[in-house]
């Protein structure tokens, strides 16, 4: 069994105070942290000590929100208004495939390594591929096969979805870092009949969670008002799918009596700033759901949407919207933010138990990351370094489960190159297919 002693460290457990212990310690004993603290390390018989030199060591970043394979399709026809309709759904349907998904998913597991990101949820289609792409990086992941009635690519109808379904919780159950899940895309894309179904599925598989997209845009509010006469989170209730675990992405458009009932329900929220904002969307009630005590995460969305897979450029837009709500610097402080980014994305997922904070006997998931860029000095409140002057380039090493996933910015678990260049050969093809449908009009 590996055993590693990390000392010298500017250490965040992530604690109810979020205190900062520097100098602190961690000793980790295989995939389990063993024990932490302040000042000298104690001695570890055949330990592999290593000298922090002052980094932050803190628990590894969740991102309970992404559509990896996504990656694929990252800044194309960006400032096209009907993109989605005229390039995206179309190329979806020819070009989504096992090879394209891994593919797209390996590129985003690389992505969110060499950001510290060390959970992702993900749902998109032939997600048993996603599944065992992020086993390959060493990652964690929650990952959910998406059931829609549009026509999707892996499935013409929904007893083939839940079939996928199947097929995914039968690969994965019992995994010691892949979860299988279960996605109903989204209340206008699934409706009542499928969430209902999915509802009724999940009670007799209470440990494999279930995500949707809830309550994101204008024209979801219409569809629900005008098929049932109600708002999507009524909608979800009433097909029984309003309950504990549900990891609901978006919830841009609930008003507080909505919050109320998702807080008593258990419902955890992925918040996706970057990815709202830049489609105009709006802005969602975060200050208010965590003091309805909703467990709220921040997501990155698929990177078409969000354009990056880290969590750090998604810092800046969390922090600063709900200021500029409250009309004053004082909501969504830094410290809340890095909470946010690790262990409240883990209660999110029903992962807080095992992940998301540095504390004895959870699961070793931690990052280094350095303080020596100039625009990380000096340091008066390493949070708001964090949250407002750090990147992903500053995330030096990345260990998942007691495995060094990432080190000295090399990651150890995939293929940097082949990846890069296997990514590139499936974004010429979709180049050439975007060139097809602007030469036919
Ligand atoms: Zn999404």
């Amino acid at each position: 069994m590996t055993s590693v002693l990390i000392g010298n460290a500017r250490l965040l457990p992530v604690d109810e105070t979020m205190s900062v212990v520097e100098p602190g310690w961690i000793h980790i004993e295989g995939d389990t942290i063993q024990a932490l603290g302040a000042g000298e390390p104690p001695h570890v018989e055949g330990a592999e000590i290593i000298d922090a030199n002052g980094d932050v060591v803190m628990p590894g970043m969740v991102n309970p929100h992404a559509h990896l394979a996504m990656t694929l399709f990252r800044g194309l026809g960006e400032d096209v208004d009907d993109r989605l309709f005229r390039y995206v759904l179309p190329m979806e349907r020819k070009f989504v495939s096992p090879e394209m998904v891994r593919v797209g998913t390996l590129l985003g597991a690389l992505e969110s390594i060499e950001a510290g990101v060390t959970t992702i949820a993900d749902m998109y289609y032939y997600e048993t591929e996603v599944g065992r792409a992020l086993d390959r990086a060493g990652l964690r992941g929650v990952v959910g096969q998406t059931l829609a009635t549009f026509d999707p690519p892996d499935h013409k109808t929904i007893d083939e979805g839940f079939a996928l379904v199947e097929e995914l919780v039968a690969e994965f159950s019992g995994h010691e870092r892949i979860i299988p899940s279960i996605a109903p895309h989204a209340p206008y894309s699934t409706d009542v009949d499928v969430m209902a179904r999915v509802a009724r599925w999940a009670q007799d598989h209470p440990r494999v969670p279930v995500q949707l997209h809830l309550a994101e845009m204008d024209s979801e509010m219409e569809w629900c008002r005008k098929t049932h006469g109600l708002r999507p989170v009524a909608v979800v209730e009433k097909a029984g799918l309003l309950r504990p675990g549900l990891i609901a992405a978006h919830c841009l458009h609930i008003d507080p009596f909505e919050i109320e009932r998702m807080a008593r329900a258990g419902v955890g929220v992925a918040h996706n700033a970057r990815s709202n904002a830049k489609a105009g969307r709006g802005i969602a009630p975060v200050e208010a759901m965590r003091a309805a005590g909703i467990p709220v995460g921040i997501a990155t969305d698929g990177p078409m949407s969000g354009n990056t897979l880290d969590l750090f450029s998604q810092f800046g837009p969390v922090s600063m919207f709900q200021k500029l709500l409250g009309h004053s610097r004082k909501p969504m402080p830094a410290r809340e933010v890095i909470r946010m980014a690790t262990l409240e994305g883990a209660r999110v997922l029903g992962l807080d138990g095992r992940i998301g904070s540095l504390e004895a006997g959870k699961q070793a998931d931690l990052i280094r990351i350095d303080l020596s860029a100039p625009r990380m000095q000096p340091v008066y409140d390493i949070y708001a370094s964090l949250v407002f002057s750090a990147m992903p380039a500053d995330v030096r090493d990345v260990m998942v489960g007691g495995r060094w996933i990432m080190r000295e910015r090399s990651v150890e678990s995939l293929e940097r190159r082949k990846i890069l260049r296997d990514a590139g050969q499936i974004a010429a093809a979709f180049k050439a297919e975007m060139a097809r449908i602007d030469a036919a009009g």
